[in-house]
Order: structure tokens, then C-alpha cells, then sequence
């Protein structure tokens, strides 16, 4: 299942490689000027975002793909790097393969030598799952080999307040 924040990014991928979103099932076409304003959404591309969510939308979907934003919000669905060009892409949880990348008929796409879209810096902090996940290892990790290093430099394992103090000598 991808979170509200995954799928969120993937459209804000898409519209910086030049797609457009189709709300109202198919009826109408949403397209901001701008998707970022120095490092975080821009207010154009969030108002967007908003109306996309909103049941009053109807089907809303990338251009080019099948999946509604609604769909990719279900289990069924999963948002993961294309394998071509590793932008996000719709992805059926069951593994069944499904449609082809958006990129398929951007030209020149995949260019090696334009830089990828990127998104704000902010909002990348905000990826749920891996990432986070990731961090928590990190740390368990450093917990670790704190607790190792006191282990090996003190016979009786101190209190938190001695840890604090004796890392602060
Ligand atoms: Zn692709």
C-alpha cells in the first residue's frame, strides 16, 4: 500500500517531467505551473494535491496510467521505481505486472545527462516506511555500540546519569 505521501510525490514527480492529472474522470486536466517554490511544495502544486484527494474530484489519475490516486491508496497497490528510469511508478502489490512506465512516451527520457527531478529536501524527511525504518536500525545500531563501549570501559554498568556524566569529562 503507498502512503498519502508516496503517491503524493509521485504525481509531483510526473508534473515536474511535464505530465498532467486527470480529475473528474478524465473530464478535466490539472496541471500547475510550479511544483516547488525554493525547498518545499509549492502553494500551486499543494491546492492541486488537495483537490486530487477530494471525493468531489471523482477518479483523478496520472496521465498515461490506469491506476486512480484512489486505487494507489488501497493495499493493492504499491508505488516503486521504475526499473527504466527509476521514477515512481504505479506497482500491483500481488506482483501481476501491470502497465508500462509514464516514461514511455517521454522523449528522450531516460536523459542521462539532464539531472532527475528532485523534490524538496523538506518533504523527502517526511518518506514514511523504508526510510524510517532505516533510521531506527541506525540507531539501534549507535545504542549498540554505545552500550558496548561502556561495557568495556566500566566493570559495573552505570546508571543513565553516570553514562551522561562520564561521556560529558
Ligand atoms: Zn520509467
Amino acid at each position: 500500500m503507498a502512503s498519502q505521501q508516496q503517491v503524493k510525490q509521485y504525481i509531483a514527480y510526473w508534473f515536474l517531467v511535464g505530465k498532467t492529472v486527470y480529475i473528474n474522470n478524465g473530464q478535466q486536466v490539472r496541471k500547475p505551473q510550479s511544483v516547488i517554490q525554493q525547498d518545499q511544495f509549492s502553494s500551486e502544486f499543494e491546492a492541486c494535491w488537495q483537490e486530487i484527494l477530494s471525493p468531489e474530484s471523482g477518479h483523478c489519475y496520472l496521465q498515461g496510467t490506469d491506476q486512480t490516486v484512489e486505487e494507489l491508496l488501497s493495499p493493492d497497490w504499491d508505488v516503486e521505481p521504475c526499473a527504466r528510469c527509476e521514477m515512481p511508478i504505479p506497482l500491483k502489490n500481488s506482483g501481476v505486472k501491470t502497465g508500462a512506465c509514464p516514461c514511455v512516451d517521454v522523449e528522450n527520457w531516460p536523459n542521462d545527462e539532464l539531472p532527475k527531478p528532485h523534490l524538496p529536501v523538506n518533504n523527502q524527511q517526511h518518506l514514511g516506511g523504508i526510510s524510517n525504518r532505516l533510521q531506527g536500525e541506525d540507531n539501534l545500531d549507535e545504542i549498540r555500540n554505545r552500550l558496548d563501549g561502556i561495557e568495556k570501559h566500566s566493570p559495573d554498568f552505570p546508571k543513565t546519569s553516570e553514562v551522561y556524566y562520564g561521556n560529558r569529562k
